[in-house]
């Protein structure tokens, strides 16, 4: 992606190396730091998902691009990983020091979502409205949020209760090397599916996900969820369009993010983690099916294109 030299996102806050305050570091909490009730989305944490590998970083794929509610309540990545959630690592806040390269990879994420703010304020005015920014916000170790506390091991992640998205550029060593999607523009990708979350709350998406689901199965709730992913996705590869509209690509590119994509598919995770796959448990989406939903959003550049309720996705 030809990104250096291009202007900078002024919403992106730096909160590398604090930690999340008396949090930190106390795996005691029994891998879950939220304590209230209702219903959500459960975050199994691993502990410093970055200090250990095995089952810190097994948990760290499942929640790969999510969306994070209020924190509590029954979560079906419990399922994958079998309810792991005791930790017994140290969280590695505060232990990670700003590296150079992260210092690029900073100023890289700055870039792209400077260029998703573009590309959304055009489409917002397009109906006459002005398009509230999300802030994106920098970790390592541990982070407090409106939706509760998370580590790295959760992955990058969306919070409708404060807007903001949340990632610990250490994932995207973690993206290459364990996830085998290699390359600036799978990484780009995260950023704007993680920012499509973003649109599907102002939209109202998530808010009515949020709402239907407290009356639904587990099972129901993973196949709407499949739905709201694969929509993050499209918007994801309309913002793909609008970066070859800036002459932003590399030759390469758009492979990146759809390897990116085939990759953190719910089947192949799965069967990498495990051996075989449980597709009532995908909350996400197959490989073939974010792939496909990219693609649209690529192929289109139009986000009225990326309907992914209604008919079979
Ligand atoms: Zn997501």
């Amino acid at each position: 992606m030809k990104w250096r030299g291009r202007q900078q996102s002024s919403n992106i806050q730096d909160r590398r190396g604090q930690g999340r305050g008396g949090l930190g570091g106390l795996g005691g909490l029994g891998g879950n730091p939220f304590g209230r009730g209702g219903g959500g989305f459960r975050i199994p944490t691993g502990g410093g998902g970055r200090s250990r590998g095995g089952i810190g970083s097994l948990i760290g794929i499942v929640v790969v691009l999510g969306i994070i509610w209020f924190a509590t309540g029954q979560n079906p990545l419990d399922m994958l990983t079998g309810g792991t959630g005791s930790s017994s690592s140290a969280s590695s806040s505060s232990q990670i020091p700003a590296s150079g390269d992260q210092d690029e990879l900073r100023d890289f994420v700055g870039v792209v979502v400077k260029e998703t703010e573009d590309l959304w304020t055009e489409v917002f005015q397009a109906s006459g409205e002005d398009y509230p920014e999300p802030t994106v916000v920098l970790f390592s170790g541990g982070v407090d949020t409106a939706c509760g506390a998370a580590d790295s091991s959760t992955g990058p992640f969306y919070c409708p209760g404060d807007q903001q998205v949340y990632i610990d550029l250490s994932f995207y060593d973690q993206l290459r090397d364990q996830f085998g999607a290699p390359g600036d523009f799978a990484q780009a990708y995260v950023l704007a599916h993680e920012v499509g979350h973003h649109i599907q709350n102002i939209t109202g998406v998530l808010p009515e996900f949020n709402q239907r689901r407290q009356s639904m199965s587990q099972e129901e709730a993973n196949a709407y969820s499949v739905r709201v992913e694969l929509q993050a996705d499209c918007y994801a590869g309309v913002w793909a369009n609008y970066a070859g509209q800036e002459d932003l690509l590399d030759n390469g590119d758009i492979e990146e993010a759809l390897n990116a994509a085939e990759q953190i598919g719910d089947d192949t995770l799965q069967e990498r983690m495990q051996g075989f796959a449980v597709p009532k448990t995908f909350n996400h989406g197959t490989s073939a099916q974010r792939q496909r939903w990219f693609e649209r959003g690529y192929t289109s550049g139009d986000p009225n294109q990326c309907d992914t309720f209604s008919g079979n996705v």
